[in-house]
This record gives C-alpha cells, structure tokens and sequence, in this order.
C-alpha cells in the first residue's frame, strides 16, 4: 500500500464534504494537502467527478512538478498550489473553489473589505481579488504567488472563483464557508446601496494578529493553536 495512502483518502473525504456542502460543483474547483516533511502535495487530478474520486486517482507531486504517484492527469491548477505551499510555510491545506456567492464578487471586482470578527481573525485583514489569469496557466500562478504573501488566508480569483488555505483541511473548510457567508452577506449589504459599515480597525488589527500568531506556530512546527 502506498505511503500516501491516508492523505490520499483524506483528499477524496474532505473533496466530498465539499460538494455536500455546496462549495465544491460537478468537476470545478481543486483540492490539495501539504505532505509533512517532504517537498511534496496531494492533489486532485484533473476534470473527475468528486463523487466517482478514489484514493488511487489521487495525485502526488513534488515541488518541481514531478509526479510521484498517481496515474490521473493532476489539476492544471497544480502549479498554483505548490507555489503556495512554498511562498507560505503556514499553509498545509489549499481548496479552490467556484463558490457562487464570492464568485459574484469577482465579477464585480468587490473586494470584501473587514466586515466580521470571525473574519478578521480567520481570513485576514480582507478579500482581495487577484487579477485575472486564465485557469492553468503561468500567468494566474505568478499572480496568486504574489498576493498570497500577504498572510491572507482567503482570496478572490478575479471571473474564477476563490481561493482558501488553513493549517490543516478542516481549518480551510471552515474558512470556505466563512468566505461564502461574509460574500453573500456583503453582496446584499451592497444591493441596498445604502453605506457599507466595517468593523474598527483596532479590532481588524487585533484578530489579524491573533491570524499570524497561530501562523508563526505552525510554521514552527507547532500545532496545538488558541482557539479565539
Ligand atoms: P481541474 O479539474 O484541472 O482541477 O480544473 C478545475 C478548475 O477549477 C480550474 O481552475
Ligand atoms: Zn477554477
């Protein structure tokens, strides 16, 4: 049996979660997990319906690209989450997303500015949108490179979707509906057209701090994080 094979399993049971929750549609979207102690992920592969996935079409790559296990084609978006798993140490956990409520915000170009506590403290100081690259290629995968050292732990894809990272992949799920919550939420506030309020910014501040703290653990190599 493969060495991979609890990671891989997780990948296929956390992908479904996903699609039982309304994140995760048809074959949009892609997963990934940082394997522990090497330089190397787990990765959906390309265009295969979550709910037909086994642990086996699972894909196991390196930083260089290289595949190491898996025979399926990996995600085009493969190079994306192994540039984030290198820019951000913190990260063990990537979910990708075409979430309708935040994919909306995308087409308007609404950054989501700091509405919520939990927001603050889970997603970072707000949701930016990356520019737009087309899926796969080069050009997206510099450009979320480039935004994500910011320690954000959510962003917008601009006409694409979201993406979402935690130290672990329950971390990123619960952030993917936190995402999801504070989109729909902006997206009403804003058809009132009447002012948008946000949280003060000494409390921003405060939870983000609280957001680096746990991130500095992780990169430590400690996993036991505060839970406020
Ligand atoms: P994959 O099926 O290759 O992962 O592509 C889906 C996607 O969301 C591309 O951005
Ligand atoms: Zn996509």
């Amino acid at each position: 049996m493969s060495k991979y094979q609890i990671v891989k399993e997780e990948i296929v049971e956390r992908a479904q979660e996903l699609v039982h929750k309304g994140f995760l549609m048809a074959t949009g979207g892609n997963i990934s997990l940082r394997i522990l102690g090497e330089e190397a992920f787990a990765i959906t592969p390309s265009n295969l319906d979550y709910m037909k996935m086994k642990p086996e079409d699972v894909c196991i790559l390196n930083f260089d690209m290289e595949i190491i296990e898996g025979e399926l084609k990996p995600s085009v978006e493969a190079g994306m989450h192994g540039a984030i798993y290198q820019a951000r140490g913190d990260v063990n956990a990537i979910v990708h997303t075409h979430q309708v409520y935040t994919s909306a915000l995308t087409l308007i170009g609404a950054a989501i500015p700091s509405l919520f506590d939990e927001q603050a403290r889970f997603l970072g100081r707000s949701v930016e949108i990356i520019p737009y690259g087309p899926s796969g290629t080069g050009m997206l995968k510099n450009k979320v490179a480039k935004h994500v050292q910011n320690h954000n732990n959510a962003y917008m894809m601009k006409n694409h979707g979201a993406l979402i990272f935690g130290h672990d992949m329950e971390r990123a799920i619960h952030n993917v509906a936190i995402l999801e919550k504070c989109a729909l939420a902006y997206l009403l506030a804003l058809c009132t057209e009447k002012k948008v309020s946000k949280i003060p910014l000494a409390v921003r501040e405060i939870a983000f701090a609280k957001l680096r703290k746990d991130q500095k653990k992780v990169e430590a190599g400690d996993f036991e994080l505060g839970g406020e």
